[in-house]
């Protein structure tokens, strides 16, 4: 099958959040399985002066916007398995940031993002490859699907073509003035609520989940979430119930290669699972000094790498860590970026409890990775959570999570629920007691060494990588296309 991929982001290329780690490791899994697949994505300026050789493509294609035709260029890349097309529109993506600068999203989003979309359709047509599924990635190229279903069904190049589209985050979703309609090209007589009216504009992401063939989302229990409630639905819980049938979760995988205990060249000393006791202690010891703590070296060490937003329940932790901090009974070291409210009093609770907790404001990679090799748990207590890498990266480094039940963490972290055996500590909401428990529970385990061995024996005996899910995402692609023939 020829897979078209739609995506504004991509590792190794660019990235600002999980989407493009999956862009990339999907599509390499998926390519690797034998199919045919391109990807496009925006030529932002971090892309051109970067250092991946690009290739240009020759010549030039015209994109409608608005009542003008605007000018694309192509260049494209190998990376490994995936042909890579980088559009060119200065004018939209030779920019400083992704999506906004200085904090504040641009002006012009709803057009970056419809040229965006055209110019995939277009552009495909332009290399010449006819795909049998359009892959899009949240509301960035949600407007693809309407595209297939409106401007572009009597194309006779994409008369085959099925979209999907895959919701990342409900959060985000592309709301923008009733007047990108027709920067889109759609007229009023698609400006209807079971269209693309949406309390009276005009609502990217909605579209895609209106037209797209299939939608996917990064987990099981994230999938059933967005369609109960508008808490989880973000007020498309309606439309997706509307389409549940169409609707799955397959839950991320991370790369099991960058992420290995037993290769990580950041890691004081490296260690696999028979070896986890001491290599885990080994890596203690170095993070410890390195961070200054002081505490009693045999307390559980509580490890936190996230973004710093309020749906990651961190202000919800933050008492609970520190009556346990005032207690002895744990450190705690924390890498985070993000809300400056929660840094401060993440910052005060160091201050409160001097050589017990240790706090990194900022985006660390390698400090991330010792962070999950020397931690004893890992706290991430998210209020929603669409999938979540951390929990599986923590696992891998056979440090147990203590999370919330919800999204992907409920489908990987189990405490005391079939199927397997117990592999971390989980809380049945993001609610003060409910942490504190499950932290209790959790500390208790890790003074019991038997039973925490077998903890850890079971996180890290699971698999995580993108094997299996790439092959769910390649059964569904085959079902659409044969629906096709
Ligand atoms: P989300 O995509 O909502 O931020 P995930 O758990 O899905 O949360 O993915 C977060 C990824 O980003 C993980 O790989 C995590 O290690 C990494 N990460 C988050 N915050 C930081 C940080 N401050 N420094 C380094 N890596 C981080």
């Amino acid at each position: 099958m020829n897979i078209l991929v739609a995506a504004s982001e991509m590792v190794p290329f660019c990235k600002t959040g999980g989407l493009a780690d999956v862009a990339g490791a999907l599509s390499q899994s998926v390519a690797r399985l034998g199919h045919g697949v391109c990807l496009f994505l925006p030529s932002y300026r971090a892309i051109e002066g970067g250092s991946f050789p690009l290739k240009a493509v020759p010549g030039r294609y015209w994109v409608p916007i608005g009542h003008e035709l605007v000018p694309a260029t192509l260049s494209t890349a190998s990376w490994g398995a995936v042909t890579v097309y980088f559009i060119q529109c200065p004018k939209y993506f030779a920019r400083e940031g992704l999506y906004q600068a200085g904090g504040k999203d641009y002006d012009d989003n709803d057009e970056r993002f419809i040229f965006f979309c055209r110019a995939v359709l277009e552009g495909a047509k332009f290399v010449g490859f006819k795909p049998d599924v359009v892959h899009c990635h949240d509301w960035q190229t949600a407007l693809i699907p309407a595209y297939l279903k409106t401007l572009y069904q009597i194309d006779a190049f994409y008369a085959k073509a099925k979209s999907l589209l895959t919701i990342h985050n409900i959060a985000y979703q592309g709301m923008f003035s009733k007047d990108a309609l027709f920067l889109a090209g759609f007229g009023w007589v698609d400006f209807t609520p079971d269209r693309l009216e949406y309390y009276g504009g005009f609502n990217f992401l909605k579209a895609g989940l209106v037209f797209a063939d299939a939608l996917t989302t990064v987990s099981p229990t994230y999938a059933q979430e967005i369609q109960s409630s508008p808490e989880f639905g973000r007020g498309m819980e309606g439309i997706l119930k509307h389409r549940r049938a169409e609707l799955r979760g397959i839950l991320n995988g991370i790369d099991v290669e960058i992420w290995n205990p037993e290769t990580d060249q950041f890691l004081a000393r490296a260690y696999d699972a028979d070896g986890a006791p001491a290599g885990k202690a080994a890596n203690k010891a170095a993070l410890r000094a390195e961070c200054g703590l002081k505490g009693k070296p045999n307390v559980p060490l509580i490890g936190v790498v996230s973004r710093l937003d309020s749906q990651k329940g961190l202000d919800v932790a933050l008492e609970v860590v520190a009556d346990i901090l005032a207690r002895g009974g744990a450190e705690l070291i924390l890498l985070g970026a993000g809300d400056p409210a929660l840094a401060q009093a993440y910052a005060q609770l160091v201050r409160d409890h001097p050589g017990a907790a240790c706090t990194r404001n900022g985006f660390d990679e390698a400090l991330s990775h010792r962070i999950y090799a020397a931690a004893d748990l890992f706290l991430m207590p998210s209020r929603f959570e669409p999938c979540g890498l951390g929990q599986m990266i923590a696992m891998r480094y056979g440090t147990l999570p203590v999370v919330t039940r919800t999204g992907g963490l409920a489908d990987t972290v189990r405490e005391d629920s079939p199927p397997g055996p117990p592999n971390g500590f989980v809380a049945p909401k993001c609610a003060r007691e409910d942490l504190a428990a499950a932290m209790t529970r959790a500390l208790s385990v890790c003074a019991r060494l038997p039973e925490r061995k077998a903890r850890v024996a079971a996180a890290m005996s699971q698999d995580f990588s993108w094997r299996q899910s790439a092959a769910r995402y390649a059964d569904l692609y085959r079902a659409m296309a044969g629906a096709s023939s």
